[in-house]
């Protein structure tokens, strides 16, 4: 039997250790359950390459918990260690290793930029428990088992012992604030956690089987049940497979196992799988977005050689991704690192941009190979490809491969197509090519009938973002501008060559404007006279574009307009002098009928914009019966 000393700084450290991250203590058995899948992967490696004689079998890992002695049991069938190599890697090297992670972190332990805390490895035992032996037997033949034991101090213990299996067994002799780690309950929660797809079978507890009954078995017959191990991971993830071996339903069930208490399925998946310049494999999806989506559940999972990591992937995958579902694994990621460190890497960096890169592959290649499929789905994806139009520079070249602009009549054209289709009625006199659409097609009803009956396209944009993606747009295609039905009167959206003439004379317009604008209040709207077509509305209310985008590009987080959210909204009233009532209004001798008619008339125009309300909706209700009777 040998003792030695750690190291002289033990002293700090194990203290250190014990209150590291308090909630994250948990993660003494992701680290224990890693190294153990690290030496069995390593013992089916040995045996490969022929340098293990005989069949090794299936190697699993075990946990046991035995809640009386307050022991937690982490055993794998692996290549084991001798007592000099006990001596060097838990001794010396897991040692070190300890110790720059402490000095390292010490005084970051409240910084959340740290993900996950990969690195603590075997010594993160004595975060729960008191006392830590190893008994271990090495796969070299001839070798002799060995057990260590330490109780935290910097003293240890390492002698012979008769044990006869190849392979390593922890037992932690749990501390009493770590008493929740003997429930079976919270070990199970651990597992599914952190192993739910680790390489290597990980065996906990047992569990009943019922045999199917033989064929021809008598009704009466009574099912055999018999006792199985209790396998709780799937060490093969759809995600380790080749794309070629996956079918629709593969992923579809892989999406199940991932999100158990996710019941709608997914729209459609990209499996990412790359060796070069770095390591990445990996299966996103589409989820649906209901309404009910909630961000924070469900996200992406990190994880490295099948342990994960974090559901965190900020820095990684792009920000306009964040809301796809799925698995990343990669080993090329640092992860003891700050997020302003990771945004920073240079091969973080290209993992990003060829996550971007896929994801616009894979939305051309169901645009092109389905695309009524594609169309269909357009409602639920529009946001995130919007948003990754706006962000990133590389998305928002290929979108326009894929990117659709649905019509109020439910048509869906790419940009070039759309174009096309309106250029000839939709040029104005300057030759720009003008869209029009609508934020609300029951709310602007009114302005898209007017421009439909001039022939006109009007697109329904209705996503949040689409301020600042039209203004996107108008900066880099050319000569188009977006303007939105509600902003003007259709001629002027469109302005063409053609006079209009009008029936008031300049001087009856003189008259009328002041007339209304007694009426109506001054600080909110702003009077325009306009020749239109007689059978259009008399009054009719509008926001001109500049401002109304402005504000609401304010509203969802654009920079550059500072205050301007806080202006009122400015509308205009259009008077058309074309209009018979009109003329009535101007030509009505008395000055109370000439009132209630530019009021009645003006009540109109707002309940049509959806701006009647309140004490001034009743108002006028009680006026409109009057003027039945
Ligand atoms: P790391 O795993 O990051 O190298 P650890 O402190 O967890 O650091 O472990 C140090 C070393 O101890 C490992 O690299 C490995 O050589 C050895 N080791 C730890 N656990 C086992 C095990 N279950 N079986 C065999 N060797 C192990």
């Amino acid at each position: 039997m040998a003792t030695g000393n750690i190291n002289v700084t033990a002293e700090n450290i194990f203290p250190i250790i014990k209150k590291f991250l308090y909630s994250d203590h948990e993660i003494f058995l992701r680290e224990l359950i890693s190294n153990a899948t690290d030496a069995t992967l390593k013992l089916k490696h040995l045996s490969t390459l022929g340098e293990i004689k005989g069949d090794i079998g299936t190697p699993m890992l075990e946990i046991k918990v035995d809640k009386d002695k307050k022991e937690i049991r982490i055993i794998d069938q692996g290549i084991g260690m001798t007592g000099e190599e006990v001596e060097k890697y838990i001794n010396q090297v897991a040692f070190s290793g300890a110790e720059e992670f402490v000095e390292k972190y010490k005084d970051k332990v409240e910084d959340s930029g740290i993900i996950g805390h990969f690195g603590l490895g075997f010594y993160s035992s004595f975060m729960v428990a008191e006392r830590v032996e190893i008994f271990s037997k090495s796969f070299q033949e001839g070798s002799k088992a060995v057990r260590w034991e330490c109780d935290g101090s910097p003293q240890y213990t390492l002698e012979e012992t008769d044990r006869t299996e190849r392979g390593t067994e922890i037992v932690l002799h749990v501390d009493d604030e770590s008493l929740e780690f003997l429930e079976e309950s919270r070990i199970n929660e651990l597992l599914n956690k952190y192993n739910k797809f680790m390489p290597i079978p990980i065996k906990f507890g047992t569990k009943e089987e019922t045999l199917p009954l033989p064929e021809g078995a008598a009704e009466d017959a009574v099912a055999e049940k018999i006792t199985v191990d209790n396998i709780v991971n799937n060490p093969n993830p759809a995600w380790t497979k080749s794309p070629t071996e996956l079918k629709d339903e593969d992923y579809k069930s892989f999406y199940r196992e991932l999100y158990p208490m996710q019941f709608e399925e997914p729209l459609f998946n990209i499996h990412l799988n790359v060796d070069y310049p770095f390591n990445l494999t990996g299966i996103l999806y589409f989820p649906k977005l209901s309404k009910s989506v909630d961000p924070s559940k469900d996200k992406i999972q990190l994880y490295q050689n099948q342990v994960f990591v974090t559901d965190n992937v900020e820095g990684i995958v792009p920000d306009f991704l964040q809301m796809l579902r799925g698995v990343i694994d990669s080993p090329d990621i640092p992860l003891n690192v700050s997020r302003s460190y990771l945004q920073a890497d240079g091969a973080v960096k290209k993992i990003s941009s060829y996550i971007t890169r896929k994801v616009a592959d894979k939305l051309i290649s169901l645009f092109k190979n389905d695309r009524e499929g594609f169309e269909a789905k357009w409602d639920d994806i529009k946001v995130i490809i919007e948003y990754g139009m706006l962000s990133e520079e590389k998305f928002f070249e290929k979108s326009d491969k894929f990117a659709l602009f649905p019509t109020v009549d439910n048509k869906y054209y790419t940009f070039a197509e759309l174009e096309e289709k309106i250029k000839p009625a939709q040029t104005d006199k300057d030759d720009k090519t003008i869209i029009l659409y609508a934020s609300d097609a029951k709310a602007q009803h009114s302005y898209i009938d007017a421009a439909k009956e001039k022939g006109y396209e009007v697109l329904l944009l209705d996503s949040p973002i689409v301020s600042h993606l039209i203004q996107k747009l108008e900066g880099t295609k050319e000569n188009v501008q977006f303007v939105r039905v509600d902003s003007d009167h259709i001629d002027n959206l469109i302005k063409k060559d053609e006079e209009k003439i009008s029936k008031l004379s300049d001087e009856e317009k003189e008259t009328l404007k002041p007339i209304i604008e007694e009426v109506i209040p001054k600080e909110t709207y702003t009077v325009q006279l306009e020749a239109m077509d007689s059978n259009a509305n008399p009054f009719m209310i509008t926001q001109p574009e500049f401002m109304r985008r402005m504000k609401e590009m304010q509203a969802t987080g654009g920079g550059g307009m500072m205050g301007m959210g806080n202006f009122p909204d400015m509308y205009n009233l259009v008077v058309n002098t074309n209009n018979e009532l009109v003329g009535e209004i101007l030509n009505t001798k008395t000055k109370k009928k000439q009132e209630r008619l530019i009021q009645q008339a003006f009540d109109l125009a707002k309940l049509s914009q959806g701006l009647l309300q309140g004490e001034e909706l009743t108002e006028f209700i009680k006026r409109s019966y009057q003027m039945v009777k």
